[in-house]
């Protein structure tokens, strides 16, 4: 440990101008931020005109009738829009917020708020609490007008939209409600940690962040999901019986198979597993199981569990520790710096002893650059994964039998597995023609 706590102090100390020198930063954070929005834009520009054309990739044309190809490209044309001008829309709102001193200001209400109920701000963590809530829900109501429109209007145009009205509303203030009572514990605790472990809070932060994580892994099936879909088991039957016999036969610990209902909302499909190590639980979307045969999504089945296989979940997962690590180790030359909160137009009274939560926050927009650079690697990364389960499902056969696990009929998994891919690619309306750039950058699932 006093290794660690002396490499975190070296590299505090040379970050000690921010606690001292008068940057600023406000201008810095629109700078940055503006230039990765504009670069966004220009990768969705450069994939755009590609929407225009008029007959899909020879290796696809047998795949796609004329009107599918046609289908897909008015999609893609109308999501690219949509992109980019919610991008920039989105970029406008967070600047004139960062322009007008939000921040400072939802600080500052945050604490007349609790001063009517007769606390003081001597409560930092209720202070804090209030002043995340009023960010994130004064914040996330301009960009609500985006969400109705991609979902019914949108979605609707291109025939996925299932969702109704009442269930968006509904699903809006359950989104909200749990984020409070997720995010008001998570919260207290985080920054009870800091007051409690003092400068030598990164240890202890990652290992609450670690329970955390683990938490919501049997949190989120139990308890989270059936508040918005209904998981039932998958019924007895072929498709049932050929995904037991698979996991059984690469003795993937299968606890629970469900089906969800996703054609409540939309009738994209998808499959996926989830779970601690001893126990997981497959989940196949209602949409998949009838626009595809058992057979076909059995071969979808074989690539998720080549994620499984190859561990990407737990790669995953410690990647972003490494990634949490980092911000931490660098947050506190961030932590002590009245410089900072001032140039976010925080009154000096604030900015002389700043509130942890303030301070974190600020520094994460610093952060935004390296945030950026960072999710181009993460695409990269899970593009090379899917790329892996594909391969696995393709060798299944080979793979059983060198272990000497009988494999009749998965001859042909690469080819089912083709063959669903491409059905879900061609029913989803999915992009078809892409941009070099635009893959290298945006896009987490490969192209074919
Ligand atoms: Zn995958």
């Amino acid at each position: 440990m006093d290794v660690l706590h002396s490499q975190l102090n070296n590299i505090q100390r040379r970050l000690a101008f921010v606690a001292t020198d008068p940057i600023d930063w406000k201008f810095y954070v629109q700078a940055f931020s503006w230039s990765v929005t504009l670069f966004e834009s220009y990768l969705l520009l450069r994939q755009y005109p590609l929407y225009s054309k008029k007959a899909p990739p020879p290796a696809l044309a047998s795949h796609f009738t004329p009107s599918a190809f046609e289908k897909s490209q008015k999609y893609g044309k109308d999501k690219a829009k949509f992109a980019l001008f919610s991008g920039l829309y989105k970029q406008c709102l967070d600047s004139l917020m960062l322009h007008y001193g939000f921040y400072a200001w939802s600080w500052s209400t945050a604490g007349q708020l609790l001063g009517r109920f007769g606390y003081g701000t001597e409560y930092e963590i209720p202070h804090s609490i209030l002043f995340v809530f009023i960010l994130f829900w004064l914040s996330s109501i301009p960009t609500l007008p985006l969400s109705i429109y991609q979902t019914f209007v949108l979605e609707e145009k291109h025939g996925f939209n299932k969702t109704t009205p009442q269930l968006f509303v509904t699903d809006l203030f359950k989104g909200w409600g749990l984020a409070f009572v997720l995010g008001a514990p998570f919260l207290a605790a985080f920054l009870y940690i800091f007051r409690w472990a003092g400068d030598r809070f990164v240890p202890w932060l990652m290992a609450f962040m670690i329970s955390f994580q683990l938490i919501m892994v049997v949190l989120y099936p139990t308890v989270i999901q059936p508040l918005f879909n209904k998981l039932s088991p998958l019924p007895e039957g072929e498709l049932r019986g050929r995904i037991e016999a698979l996991a059984g036969k690469l003795s993937f610990p299968l606890k629970h198979l469900y089906e969800i209902d996703g054609s409540k909302r939309s009738s994209h499909s998808n499959a996926y597993f989830f779970g601690l190590p001893w126990s997981k639980h497959i989940v196949i979307f209602d949409t998949l199981i009838t626009q595809s045969s058992p057979p076909e999504v059995e071969a979808v089945l074989a690539h998720e569990l080549g994620h499984w296989y190859h561990l990407h979940p737990s790669k995953m997962l410690l990647v972003s520790q490494l990634h949490i690590f980092t911000i931490l180790a660098l947050f506190p030359a961030f932590l002590h710096a009245p410089p900072l909160l001032r140039s976010f137009d925080f009154p000096k009274a604030t900015a002389a002893s700043p509130p942890t939560i303030v301070a974190f926050l600020l520094f994460q927009m610093i952060l935004t650059p390296v945030e950026a650079v960072m999710s181009i690697g993460m695409n990269a990364l899970s593009r090379k994964f899917e790329w892996e389960a594909d391969r696995f499902a393709v060798e299944l056969k080979g793979r059983l039998e060198a272990k000497g696990v009988e494999a009749k009929g998965m001859e042909d998994m690469g080819e089912r597995l083709g063959r669903a891919l491409v059905a879900l690619h061609v029913k989803n309306l999915s992009t078809v023609w892409v941009d070099w750039l635009y893959v290298s950058f945006r896009s987490s699932s490969p192209s074919y």
